[in-house]
């Protein structure tokens, strides 16, 4: 393949996609981009650095490289441009309404990103000596007390870096609590309709995975999970709202009861955002539950690192959380308690030692992620927070009523839905399927919404607006999911061509998954070999 110095390809038509009439390929502002070694040239490069005699002197013990580097060469505007055409092929939370159900795509106000870039939050180092960070550390403990303010809760775990990480602390923390009671126990059970982290972070643990039924109207089947409670069940795994969209009514209960047979409470607190505010966890009994503040706080989802999931705890786990940092309850102060303070703090405050099962990570959590959140926090206030579950169940509830006569809603016979509105593929035309559809909404400039999930129910598309959009952008979303819908029930062929306006059609999923290309190579691959990932693309 001949590619001249800018990158583009002068006689090569896209493969895959129709003609689009271009030399360039380009359509207008549609950009074209090749990868970025085919772009490259490695006789060009944005730097001017002398090349070096090679000198017997070298201070690399033998370890100069003897074959050429072989990375691409490019100009600065070149590497620029690439990357900014890469990044216009995405689609973002700051282009439109992003209706991933369970992942809580919600608008980062920019006042967070204003706060988390004042120099004495952005530029501390973790290993800087702990006088010269007090406001940082104060910032984490204040994230702390209204994130134990919120839930009812005893204590949080401040340093896991998101949910499922969250959700492994937590886990360990109910193993260390039945360790020290010399009670090991074997099995975690978990409803049909749990995030799919929720049974690995018990298989991962070390537990046994049981799955509790769901009833007909889409909630944890009481009855169920009473009779297979016993002297083997370490916890119960909860998601409250539920990942169908709906509140557990029974949630008290249950803890009652798993509380009764000597297990714990998790509660995956993914869904916080529906009831922050309205509900808090520890008078559910909960014992355990991590809070994405992606998700209910409004932080980035993996901007410039990892994500921040702190882990509520309840008085009788707290003492075994992980260090640093810890914060607890004592005389309704919240004390964030470091490593070297441990014990001098357990002996203090507690009357009783802590004993933390160890580190979650290597450092205090995620700062970014943490001003961020209390920003969010401080500038909504009591009332502002009450808002925002508010909204996020109104908006889900508008969204639900207003398709309901095109789309199948499984669930809505008994009643609203909490922050996301959940339909089926039922009534879809012959043959045309939940990826049809979605594949249909990238055409109308959306993200689809999640599909095939929860899997209770068939062909499932989960969708959640949040809070923060307005009644004209949820209008125009229904608008356009009506219209996809309507296609889908007459069973409308042309929908499995699409998306037709994308800058690629459909991918091998499969195939990219499985045989995932992760590195860039020159030869054309033999038949039956795995292709590059630029032919995934085309396919
Ligand atoms: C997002 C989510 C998780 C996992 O959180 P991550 O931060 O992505 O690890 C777990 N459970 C539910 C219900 C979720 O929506």
């Amino acid at each position: 393949m001949t590619i001249n110095q800018s990158g583009w390809k002068p006689s090569s038509p896209v493969q895959g996609l129709t003609d689009t009439g271009t030399v360039t390929g380009n359509r207008a502002l549609m950009l074209e981009e090749a990868l970025i070694f085919e772009i490259g040239d490695s006789d060009t490069t944005g730097v001017d650095i002398e090349v070096q005699a090679a000198s017997s002197k070298s201070a690399l013990g033998g370890l100069l490289r003897s074959t050429p580097i072989g990375l691409p060469g490019l100009t600065e505007p070149e590497t620029v441009r690439h990357y900014t055409r890469l990044s216009r092929q995405n689609y973002a939370i700051d282009l439109g309404l992003f209706p991933l159900g369970s992942c809580t795509m919600k608008h980062n106000p920019r006042l967070n990103e204003k706060v988390a870039r004042l120099p004495g939050f952005a530029d501390i180092h973790p290993l800087a000596p702990r006088e010269t960070v007090s406001g940082a550390l104060e910032l984490i403990n204040t994230l702390a007390h209204w994130l134990i303010e919120l839930t009812g809760m005893h204590g949080v775990a401040m340093s896991p870096k998101a949910g499922a990480h969250g959700e492994l602390c937590g886990i360990l923390c109910i193993r260390a609590a039945l360790e020290a009671r010399g009670d090991p126990r074997s099995v975690v059970l978990v409803p049909e309709s749990a995030h799919g982290t929720n049974p690995a972070t018990a298989a991962f643990a070390g537990y046994r995975v049981e799955n509790i039924p769901a009833t007909e109207a889409g909630r944890v089947d009481l009855e169920a999970l009473k009779a297979r409670l016993g002297p083997d069940v370490a916890a119960v795994m909860i998601t409250n709202p539920n990942t169908c969209g709906l509140f557990e009514p029974d949630m008290k209960a249950i803890s009652d009861a798993v509380h009764a047979a000597g297990g714990f409470v998790y509660c995956d607190g993914a869904n916080f955002n529906a009831i922050v505010g309205k509900v808090r966890p520890g008078d559910l009994g909960v014992d355990a539950m991590h809070i994405n503040l992606h998700k209910t706080f409004s932080t980035p989802h993996g901007g410039g690192g990892p994500g921040s999931g702190p882990v509520v705890l309840s008085e009788a786990l707290s003492p075994f959380g992980p260090l640093p940092y810890t914060a607890r309850t004592a005389d309704g102060v919240v004390h964030l308690i470091e490593e070297e303070q441990a014990d001098a703090f357990s002996d203090e405050h507690f009357g009783g030692r802590l004993q933390s099962f160890g580190r979650m990570t290597a450092f205090h959590g995620q700062m970014g992620m943490f001003t961020r959140a209390l920003a969010y926090i401080l500038s909504h206030g009591a009332d502002g927070l009450m808002q925002v579950a508010e909204d996020a169940v109104l908006n889900a509830n508008y969204i639900l009523r207003s398709l309901e006569d095109v789309l199948d809603a499984p669930f809505a016979h008994s009643g609203p839905c909490m922050h996301e509105a959940l339909f089926s593929d039922k009534g879809f035309g012959e043959g045309i399927s939940t990826l049809d559809l979605a594949k249909a909404l990238i055409d109308e400039g959306f993200h689809p919404m999640t599909m095939y999930f929860p899997l209770v129910v068939h062909g499932a598309m989960l969708v959640e607006p949040t809070e923060t959009e307005s009644k004209a952008a949820l209008d125009q979303f229904i608008a356009a999911l009506r219209h996809v819908a309507e296609r889908a029930r007459a069973g409308d062929e042309s929908l499995k061509t699409a998306p037709n306006y994308a800058p690629r059609r459909r991918l091998d999923e499969t195939l990219a998954a499985r045989k995932p290309v992760v590195a860039w190579r020159e030869a054309v691959p033999a038949a039956g070999e795995a292709p590059t990932p630029s032919e995934v693309g085309d396919r």
